[in-house]
């Protein structure tokens, strides 16, 4: 027994011992496909040689420099690179430890956007109810997982949430998918008029939802009209692309796909592909001019951000994986494995929804195919689809969410770039098995 914590006290997770590839051994020498990069982090596979040898030059040069003192060639490089690939307006990068880091620097920057322009009564912060943002206070509560906020309501800051953009769940019996994307973003609209305009800071929500659904993507215009009632009321957009950026939904940026940009972007988990702890604020110039133009210092900072050898990580995955065209990969492997998911699945009699961009794919899993209606939560079927996968040699990162009331379980699938065509069948063919073993368990 070690005195490490570990999330759950009842749990001893397996130890893993080597990791090259698709693959991570434990220490009984068993072998686990990792089919959802952990938590969508590692994008480019284990054990990369071309990262690992630009983290031993990294560490041979500057492994660390206090940012109060320095900047480093690799964390003006990422800096550089980032804004180079962003959506149209970013002119900024600001380089933190992680997703939750990146939430909490986003919602600031909002923040300080405002009252560097004296817009000081601009404080109401609008996210979904179906969203993860993170596990810090203010990501926590921007956050619409009750299961994950309820016993910190208290501490949390007060944030508002309308429904998310989820067609399996919200869509309506005879609406078309343009009502009703209008219909959702409609909500944020009354929202707005609701809090008072000139009283709310900024919207956030995920492009394709994540870790609270299971690869939720938007419907036809959702995110252009988001734009458009942001813009008229002078809300901030945030795009919190921490788990569907960065390539994973088969381009760079999943927001390029509803053709928005946004006024302040994160990003973290396939940034760094998991080789170093990275995340990162993309802010629009029209923040960074403000700032600029008012006080000139962002009121925020870490001891850790723009650390060297996690920018040196993330320059090297990064490059890997735009000269080996690997997002052309994540769009050709994304489309066999949602082939591959249809075939195995479509059919199924608990399998309600199959959904997802690129290589970020999700089943849901019912208890009735005509009704929806989800499992029993206190069946935990999504932890015993876990189990049972990691017995048949495969990770995928299930989970239970909540939205408006109905509790569903989703696997969700998100493997390495690097994925081919027989990993991803032995990937479904694992996965069938391991649902079918945990269906027989609560049948
Ligand atoms: N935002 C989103 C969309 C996420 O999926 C996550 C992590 N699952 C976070 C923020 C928080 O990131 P981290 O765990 O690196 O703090």
């Amino acid at each position: 027994m070690t005195h490490l914590l570990h999330r759950s006290t009842r749990i001893q997770p397996r130890r893993a011992v080597a990791a090259q590839g698709l693959t991570i051994t434990d220490s009984e020498g068993r072998d686990y496909i990792d089919a959802c990069g952990g938590a969508a982090v590692s994008c480019l596979g284990h054990g990369h040689p071309e990262v690992i040898a630009a983290l031993h030059r990294q560490a041979d040069t500057v492994a660390y420099a206090h940012t109060g003192f320095f900047t480093t060639e690799a964390a003006e490089a990422l800096g550089d690179r980032l804004v180079a690939d962003a959506p149209d307006g970013i002119g900024h990068a600001y380089l933190v430890s992680g997703g939750s880091e990146a939430v909490e620097a986003a919602l600031k920057l909002a923040r300080q956007y405002a009252t560097e322009r004296g817009e000081d009564g601009r404080r109401h912060v609008i996210a979904r109810r179906q969203s993860y943002h993170g596990n810090t206070l203010g990501a926590l509560a921007a956050g619409g997982n009750e299961w994950r906020r309820a016993q910190f309501r208290p501490l949390l800051m007060e944030t508002h949430h309308i429904a998310p953009c989820f067609a399996y769940r919200e869509q309506e019996e005879g609406e078309s998918e343009a009502e009703y994307a209008a219909r959702a973003a409609g909500e944020l609209e009354a929202k707005i008029r609701e809090l008072g305009p000139e009283s709310v800071l900024a919207f956030v929500a995920e492009p394709v939802v994540g870790a609270t659904a299971g690869a939720v993507p938007p419907v036809g215009d959702y995110f252009k009209r988001i734009r458009e009632i942001c813009d008229r009321h002078g809300v901030l957009l945030i795009l919190d692309e921490v788990m569907c950026g960065m390539g994973r939904t088969g381009t760079l940026h999943a927001c390029e796909q509803e053709g928005i940009a946004p006024d302040l972007m994160t990003v973290a988990k396939g940034l760094g592909g998991g080789y170093q702890p990275i995340g990162a604020v993309l802010l629009s110039q029209k923040i960074f001019d403000a700032i600029s133009g008012g006080s000139g210092f962002f009121q925020h900072g870490h001891t850790y951000m723009g650390h060297p050898m996690a920018a040196a990580a993330a320059l090297a995955v990064q490059e890997v994986i735009a000269r080996d065209d690997l997002l052309a990969n994540v769009r050709e492997m994304g489309g066999h494995l949602r082939d591959r998911l249809t075939e195995g699945f479509g059919a199924h009699p608990h399998v309600g929804d199959i959904r997802g961009r690129g290589l970020f794919q999700a089943i849901e899993l019912v208890a009735d195919r005509e009704t929806k209606a989800p499992f029993d939560p206190g069946l935990k079927l999504h932890a015993r689809i876990k189990a049972a996968a990691m017995e048949e040699g495969l990770m995928v990162y299930p989970m239970g969410g909540t939205i408006d009331g109905v509790r569903g379980d989703h696997v969700l699938l998100a493997p390495p770039f690097i994925v081919e065509r027989a990993d991803i069948d032995r990937i479904v063919a694992r996965l069938g098995r391991a649902v079918d073993h945990a269906l027989g368990e609560i049948a």
